[in-house]
């Protein structure tokens, strides 16, 4: 073998190394991804059956899940963030049709409705 023929030999052997290396590595990252859609999809499952267990039980007076609070916090936590989220943005949000209206006006641009300054308390 001539030297050009063992360098190019060599360069082939090194691709092939990284090559391999590098499926190795998008193999781990592919099934890491996989595997976590996968599981983000079951939460989602959950969430749904959760979500229509809850919708159809949250007025049950029988039942006393410490979850439901939990999640009626969280909704309202949500809510409250929506709120602030509006008072960065300058917006308020129409009672009526929930169309955004800018801070200051005192009619719905959409609908007509009177806006309430619930954010000047
Ligand atoms: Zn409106």
């Amino acid at each position: 073998m001539d030297v050009f023929g063992k360098i190019s030999d060599t360069i082939v052997n090194v691709g092939k190394d990284v090559s391999s290396k590098a499926k190795e590595l998008s193999g781990v990252t592919k099934l890491k991804m996989d595997i976590r859609s996968k599981e983000e999809f079951v939460e989602k499952q959950y969430a749904l059956i959760g979500k229509k267990y809850y919708e159809a039980h949250k007025d049950d007076d029988i039942l006393d899940y410490g979850e439901f609070s939990v999640i009626e916090e969280a909704l309202q936590s949500i809510k409250d963030m929506k709120k602030q989220l509006m008072e960065l943005k300058g917006v308020k949000r129409c009672d009526k049709c929930g169309a955004e209206v800018p801070e200051g006006t005192n009619f719905c641009g959409k609908c007509g409705a009177k806006i309430d300054d619930f954010f000047e308390e």
